[in-house]
């Protein structure tokens, strides 16, 4: 199947063919039909399956053929994407801006960390699509600065995702104020008793739709699993980049403060890196990725929410420095790399404390991960296990407790500072000096 055979506009395949693409995804050849034809959509598909052009393409399609968008009313836009993190939300609205090019709708992100005023200005002017955070859309509804009894079309995306982060109030409060005449559409990768009910209550005879990711895991992701002592990981982790001379490495941490320090630790010994969490403003966020895309760093740190929904095009490598508390998060990880057909590798480091956090990763992906150990890293086995701190806000094992509530991948509260000094090492020189540490705080 082709583009050209689902139906869209001249103006749309003209963008989708300068991206490059020609052949849809299983997700948008089923996904795109329904919403054309303006069904209710229940859709299993993660990141990396294309879901967003999935339900982009087709709500451009029926936007601009139902209104040439010169109508457009103050503060009333026609369509409401909701997404859980302000990255996500930057993301999907490249999309629609993308894909839209050649149409005369208008669009804005709406989410928190920055300032209200320029969303107010845009949303006064008037827009037809808005791609919203749920906490930053209900104070401008609180402030009526937007007003939702024009939506003709809801998306949730990666409904999961927002209810993992305690947005179920915001997104029920929100619903409540759109009209009951709508297309609603929701994307989720996975389908929990709390979804389900959800999508009872706001979709009408939906179709269902449901994709594993283009690549899984896998077949596309070569991953690997080096044995090291806990004190020992930072080491390794240099050694390796060094000798392989990765250029773009995604690494995973499992607390914000665990994200700066191994930052300020990599940039200390010589390797350009930024660290990406929700304590780091929007714009230090933003630069920090940008950089990253544009290879001015090579290494980014992120925690597991500001993590979510980054798309780097053939991004070759993502390392957990730590092991996720729950076995799924594995796997969006190292989703973040072997996409779009291009292979990618991820490496775990582990420690004696994280074996039974790889037990179960393993037990989830059925297979046995391949295990290494670098020379003069062998693990020593004197030293015991000892239990891993909860992440703030991330989600904990095992499942059923509920976690933290967070508002846009903001901090839901503070770690215990960091010892000034503490197991600090004299930052060797490396490369004469010149690759030098860029950190954003
Ligand atoms: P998503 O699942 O929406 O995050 O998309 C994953 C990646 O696939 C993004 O980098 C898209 O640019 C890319 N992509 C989306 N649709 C296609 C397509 N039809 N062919 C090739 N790549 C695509």
């Amino acid at each position: 199947m082709q583009f050209t055979d689902l139906g869209l506009r001249a103006e749309i395949l003209r963008s989708i063919s300068e991206q490059g693409y020609d052949t849809p995804t299983p997700i948008q050849a089923q996904a795109i039909p329904v919403v054309l034809e303006g069904r209710d959509l229940m859709a299993a598909a993660q990141t990396g399956t294309g879901k967003t052009a999935g339900f982009t393409l087709p709500i451009l399609q029926l936007l601009s053929s139902r209104d040439t968008g010169l109508s457009l009313k103050r503060f009333k836009p026609r369509a409401l994407i909701l997404v859980p993190t302000r990255e996500l939300a930057v993301q999907v609205h490249d999309s629609v801006r993308t894909y839209g090019r050649h149409l005369q709708l208008k669009s804005a992100a709406i989410f928190g960390g920055v300032g209200m005023t320029p969303q107010i200005k845009t949303l006064r002017a008037g827009v037809d699509i808005v791609v919203a955070t749920p906490g930053r859309l209900l104070d401008h509804v609180a402030q009526r600065t937007v007003d939702l009894s024009g939506i003709e079309i809801l998306v949730l995306d990666e409904a999961d995702r927002m209810l993992d982060m305690g947005f179920i109030r915001d997104m029920r409060k929100i619903i409540a104020l759109l009209p009951k005449q709508k297309q609603s559409l929701l994307f989720s990768a996975t389908f929990s008793d709390e979804i389900r009910g959800l999508a009872t209550g706001l979709l009408n005879n939906p179709a269902s739709v449901e994709v594993t990711r283009r690549n899984a895991p896998a077949e596309a992701v070569a991953q690997s699993v080096y044995h090291v002592d806990r004190e020992r990981k930072r080491d390794l982790l240099i050694q390796l980049i060094d000798d392989h001379g990765w250029h773009q490495v995604l690494v995973f941490t499992r607390t914000k403060h665990g994200a700066d320090a191994l930052a300020d630790k990599l940039g200390r010994a010589g390797i350009r890196s930024a660290a990406l969490h929700g304590n780091k403003s929007q714009n230090q966020r933003q630069r920090a990725l940008e950089d990253f895309k544009k290879l001015k760093v090579a290494v980014l740190v992120a925690t597991d929410i500001a993590a979510r929904g980054i798309d780097i095009d053939e991004l070759p490598h993502v390392i957990n420095y730590e092991l996720p508390n729950v076995p799924e998060d594995y796997v969006h990880r190292i989703g973040r790399t072997g996409r779009a057909g291009s292979s990618g590798q991820a490496v775990s480091l582990v420690c004696v404390d994280e074996h039974k956090l790889l037990r179960d990763i393993e037990r989830l992906l059925k297979k046995d991960i391949e295990k290494r150990v670098v020379p003069g890293f062998e693990p020593d086995p004197r030293i015991k296990a000892e239990p891993i701190q909860p992440s703030r806000g991330a989600r904990q094992a095992p499942r059923g407790g509920k976690p933290a509530g967070q508002r846009n991948g903001a901090a839901a509260g503070q770690r215990k500072p960091q010892q000034p000094g503490a197991g600090r090492t004299a930052a060797p020189r490396r490369n004469g000096g010149a690759r030098q540490g860029a950190r954003y705080s």
